[in-house]
């Protein structure tokens, strides 16, 4: 572990530390000030550990071919949303098995959890699919984040009550899309930013169902569902990360399941802008294979939920405001942090609009 010129701790590949810390974890032991909230048992775990290389918000360690050993770099006191939610999740076996979250003093600073075989994450697999043109892949995903929200929405010790009713009528959602459109519209210069503002009130007028919203069924979300989030491994696709969405503060951790829904569809619209400009693939092609793979992933999404007697956990009226709503928070998000990736919302915008 080394020390940068900011204070933040840096992990070395095999520098041991992680290895140490799952050692300590499978006698049961954390040394202090650690502390261990143990969620399933913990497997054996052989030597050895790898880092993770690909784009990442935190710092995943593959301890053993076993474990993954999730380090958070700037651990915070603010409570942190996965611990709880993988604790409500231990019966639901389409995400990483959860082992355990490692605490200092109250701040989270690792979560351990099964090392998934050859996983790759929708920024490659999905991006592959978008040059390849194939959609049953949609189908696959749209019925794993129904199956994740039945899950979601069933009781648990630790979420005894996890479907709500929203009031009706707040207009707190409108408020904050709303909010995000505007800020869309100030930050986004240039020719975007001119085809933006000729589009503002078109797209103001989307986000209107949610000025009317009758009370509506809320569950705790994923809150980062991206296809990103989605790993293709050796046995199917899991659904990792459930850390929540990082670019928006003090959201109600109970959301509509369209919330989710909404940003998975975007992101397989953001996959195929990645192919187009990154591999050359035929944006017409690309824009017709997002289309049908927005529809399959819904359907399935759809389908799912109803075979399990559940329809009424997705708001359909909801799911466009929502589209709406993400793609302006990735405008938000590539003129504060990441101006390359302005042309995917970009894309995605102009190709609904063309
Ligand atoms: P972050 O919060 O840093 O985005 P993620 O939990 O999304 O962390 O993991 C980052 C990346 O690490 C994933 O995109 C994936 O490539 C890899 N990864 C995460 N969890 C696993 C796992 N259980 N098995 C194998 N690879 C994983
Ligand atoms: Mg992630
Ligand atoms: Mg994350």
């Amino acid at each position: 572990m080394t020390e940068g010129p900011d204070g933040v701790l840096a992990l070395e590949a095999g520098d041991g530390v992680t290895e140490r810390v799952v050692r300590d974890l499978a006698r049961g032991a954390a040394p202090p000030p650690f502390s261990v909230r143990a969620l399933l048992p913990l497997p054996p775990v052989p030597p050895g550990e790898r880092l993770i290389t690909v784009d990442q918000t935190n710092h995943s360690v593959i301890a053993g071919e076993t474990v993954v050993v999730k380090w958070f770099p700037r651990p915070s006191r603010a409570p942190h949303p996965a611990p709880a939610l993988l604790a409500h999740l231990t019966g639901f076996a389409r995400t990483a098995t959860p082992y355990a979250a490692v605490y200092w003093e109250d701040a989270l600073v690792a979560l351990v959890t099964a090392y998934l075989p050859e996983a790759r994450d929708g920024w490659e697999w999905c991006v592959d699919e978008a040059e390849a043109g194939g959609t049953d892949f949609a189908a696959e995903i749209g019925s794993l984040a129904a199956e994740l929200h039945l899950a979601m929405a069933a009781p648990s010790a630790v979420f005894p009550d996890p479907v709500r009713l929203s009031p009706s009528g707040t207009g707190v959602w409108r408020e904050r899309a709303e909010e995000a459109l505007r800020e869309a519209l100030t930050l986004t210069d240039g020719e975007d930013g001119a085809w933006l503002a000729e589009r503002a009130e078109a797209l103001r007028r989307e986000l209107e169902p949610l000025a009317s919203l009758a009370a509506t069924p809320l569950i705790r979300i994923h809150g980062d569902l991206h296809v990103g989030q989605i790993l293709r491994w050796r046995d199917g696709y899991a659904v990792v990360d459930f850390d929540g969405n990082p670019t928006v503060a003090g959201a109600d951790p109970y959301q509509p399941a369209a919330r989710d829904l909404a940003q998975l569809t975007t992101s397989v619209d953001h996959a195929g802008q990645v192919a187009v400009r990154r591999r050359s693939a035929d944006p017409a092609a690309t824009a017709a294979w997002a289309v049908s793979s927005r529809r399959r992933l819904r359907t399935a999404y759809t389908r799912t939920l109803t075979e399990a007697g559940r329809s009424g956990l997705l708001d359909a009226s909801l799911l466009r405001p929502f589209e709406v709503e993400q793609e302006c928070r990735e405008l938000i998000y590539a003129a504060r942090h990441l101006p390359r990736w302005r042309y995917a919302p970009m894309g995605v915008l102009r190709s609904w609009f063309a």
